[in-house]
C-alpha cells in the first residue's frame, strides 16, 4: 500500500494473521525507530528490532504508523513488528477513546475467530469512531473424505455432546474456556495450552504445556500414546487442514468441532493477508 504520514493502522492482534499483516505494513510503508506517544496511554512501546513504528524515518520515507494491540492472555507472547500496547481498552468507549487519541485512521480486527467480545467492541467503537474497520479472519475448516466431523454451537453445547462420543478427550480449545467441561468427571482430558489453565478444571486431566505449531508425525504421537478416543476443537482455521485434524482421521477419531461465531453485521471481511492490504490501500482513512 502507499504509505501515507497521516496513516495510523490499529491491528487487534493475539494471532499469526495480525502479525504478519503488521510485518507487512512495516515492510512497506516505514522506515525504523520509534515515534512520539501524542498522550499517556497503557503502551509497551515498540517491539525489538522492528521497523514500522516510524517517527525518525531517513529522509524520502513516509511514515505509516502501526500498532498492534495484544490483550495480555500469554505471559511471554510473540512480539509482532511496529509498536505494541497490551490490555484491555475497557469496552467499546474505551477503545473509541484511544482510536480519537492515537488518531487512529483504520482498524482492522485481527483477532482469533472466537474472540468475539472483542469483534463486538471493534465494530462499536468503529462505530462510534467513524473509523473504517476490516474483520481479518483467515477461512474455517471443512471436513474431507475419512473424517467423522460433528458440530456445536459454543463450549457448553461441545461439553453437552462430548460423552456421547468419547471418554479419552484431547482438548484442544484452550484454557480459558476449561471450565465449560469441569463438571465431566468420566471423561479423561489432555488440555493443550500456552499457559496453564486455572480451575476450575475436569477432575481427570493432564496439561500439556505446549504452543503451535504442531507436526503431524507429533499429532500422530500423541493420540497413540494417551489412547485418544475424541478430539475437540474450535474451528480456528488458518491452513486448509491441521496436523491434529489429519491424524485424528487418520486414527478414525472423531472430531468434535465448535463452530465460530459470525462476524459482526455490516463489518468488511477480509479473508487473506493480500486481500487485508488491498482494503487498507483503498479504503481513505
Ligand atoms: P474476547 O473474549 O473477545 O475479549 C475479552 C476482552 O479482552 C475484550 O473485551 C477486551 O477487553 C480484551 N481484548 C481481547 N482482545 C484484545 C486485544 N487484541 N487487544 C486489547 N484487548 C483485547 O477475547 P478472548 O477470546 O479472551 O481472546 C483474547 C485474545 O487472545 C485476543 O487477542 C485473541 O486474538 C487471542 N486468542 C483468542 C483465542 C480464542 O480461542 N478465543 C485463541 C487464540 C488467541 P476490553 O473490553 O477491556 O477492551
Amino acid at each position: 500500500m502507499s504509505a501515507d504520514p497521516d496513516r495510523h493502522v490499529l491491528i487487534l492482534g493475539g494471532t499469526t494473521e495480525a502479525r504478519q499483516l503488521a510485518g507487512a505494513l512495516a515492510a512497506a510503508g516505514t522506515g525504523p525507530g520509534p515515534r512520539p506517544e501524542p498522550g499517556p496511554g497503557p503502551e509497551v512501546g515498540a517491539a525489538a528490532g522492528a521497523a514500522g513504528a516510524a517517527g525518525t524515518c531517513p529522509a524520502g520515507h513516509v511514515p505509516l504508523r502501526v500498532t498492534t494491540s495484544l490483550a495480555g492472555r500469554v505471559a511471554a507472547p510473540v512480539l509482532p513488528p511496529g509498536e505494541v500496547r497490551i490490555g484491555g481498552f475497557g469496552g467499546a468507549g474505551g477503545l473509541a477513546a484511544w482510536i480519537a487519541a492515537h488518531r487512529v485512521t483504520h482498524l482492522v480486527d485481527a483477532t482469533h475467530p472466537f474472540a468475539e467480545r472483542m469483534s463486538f467492541n471493534a465494530a462499536a467503537a468503529a462505530s462510534l469512531s467513524g473509523v473504517p474497520l476490516l474483520a481479518l479472519r483467515r477461512p474455517g475448516w471443512s471436513p474431507g473424505p475419512g473424517d467423522d466431523w460433528h458440530f456445536a454451537d459454543s463450549l457448553a453445547e461441545a461439553a453437552l455432546r462430548l460423552p456421547g462420543l468419547g471418554s479419552r478427550a484431547f482438548l484442544t480449545t484452550g484454557r480459558t474456556g476449561l471450565h465449560t467441561f469441569a463438571h465431566l468427571a468420566d471423561t479423561w482430558f489432555l488440555v493443550r495450552s500456552v499457559d496453564p489453565p486455572d480451575a476450575p478444571v475436569p477432575p481427570r486431566l493432564e496439561v500439556l504445556l505446549a504452543r503451535g505449531p504442531f507436526t503431524l508425525d507429533g499429532e500422530r504421537e500423541l493420540l497413540a500414546r494417551h489412547r485418544i478416543d475424541v478430539l475437540v476443537t474450535k474451528d480456528s482455521g488458518g491452513c486448509a487442514t491441521a496436523p491434529k485434524l489429519t491424524a485424528a482421521r487418520e486414527a478414525g477419531v472423531p472430531v468434535l468441532v465448535v463452530r465460530r461465531p459470525p462476524v459482526p453485521e455490516g463489518v468488511a471481511e477480509a479473508q487473506s493477508l493480500a486481500a487485508a492490504l488491498e482494503w487498507l490501500t483503498g479504503t481513505p482513512g
